[in-house]
């Protein structure tokens, strides 16, 4: 037994080796292009039994599956409600008490704002053996395909990695984040899911303290055929100015403004 996989009777040499039956692996299908899957990621995808996808994950990379492999969604996709998480792990349980090898897939990294560790835990409980293949996170990559590296010597040391999806309206999580703080201690702000608040997002931001000329990028379906870069302020994106479809990466700092113009975009 490997150590570093939790609960898990998995074992392997290699992220890579083949599935064994009634075995779990949670994956990252990264932002999208299939080009950035990892080996083990577009491996395990060819050579399973079932794969259990969410609404991120593109068709590229479902399209690596073999045509005898069952797809089944689990997220909303096509105008069908999406599964709860208690249902998506007791379909996990299920398909691998079958004995079938399965590849739970999701968008970026599984731990990253994914709920793969609420899967994890089901499966280690329910004795299920699963591996953990890390994917390539949106709030990494969706910057780097914009030319805006999301740490630069010369202006951060450190970054914060947020949620926008509670900020808004009165939801209860919004009292969970302390703006304030926030802006003093990180000089470079990355939102998932912060497309549909942005303009929520700014006006606090700029309530917080920081410039309504601080630079914001928002970087929709990164690496897919419909990428979408834009850039602005905080007060563009305040009023509204600056829109984003989902899914989409909001970044906010000094490294935007900094970016370099390699795509001949600036
Ligand atoms: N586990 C994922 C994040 C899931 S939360 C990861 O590590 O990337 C969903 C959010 O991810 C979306 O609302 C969006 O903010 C971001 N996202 C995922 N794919 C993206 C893409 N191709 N382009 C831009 N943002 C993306």
């Amino acid at each position: 037994m490997s150590d570093r996989i939790l609960g898990s009777d998995t074992n392997f040499a290699n992220l890579s080796d083949p599935l064994r039956a009634g075995e779990v692996a949670l994956v990252g299908a990264g932002p999208g292009a299939a080009d950035l899957l990892t080996l083990a990621a577009a491996k395990l995808i060819a050579d399973c039994d079932a794969i259990v996808f969410d609404a991120l994950v593109s068709d590229e990379v479902l399209n690596l599956a073999d045509v005898g492999t069952d797809l089944i969604p689990a997220g909303k996709r096509g105008g069908r409600p999406s599964a709860s998480q208690d249902d998506i792990s007791d379909t996990l349980i299920e398909l691998a008490g079958e004995g079938k090898r399965v590849v739970r897939l999701k968008g970026g990294d599984p731990f990253v704002f994914g709920r793969g560790g609420e899967e994890i835990r089901a499966l280690a409980s329910a004795g299920i053996a699963f591996r953990v293949i890390p994917g390539v996170t949106a709030g990494v990559a969706a910057p780097a395909m914009a030319g805006i590296p999301v740490t630069d010597r010369s202006v951060n040391s450190s970054i914060a990695f947020l949620t926008g999806h509670e900020v808004g309206g009165h939801e209860a999580g919004d009292s969970r984040m302390d703006w304030a703080a926030l802006v003093q201690a990180f000089p470079v702000l990355v939102f998932y899911m912060g497309a549909k608040n942005l303009p929520q997002i700014a006006q606090r931001l700029i309530a917080a303290g920081l410039s309504d000329s601080t630079a914001v990028g928002v970087i929709g379906s990164a690496t897919l055929p419909e990428e979408d870069i834009q850039i602005g302020t905080l007060l563009t994106a305040a009023c509204g100015e600056l829109k984003a479809a989902s899914p989409a990466i909001v970044i906010i700092g000094e490294v935007v403004s900094d970016r370099v113009a390699w795509r001949g975009e600036a």
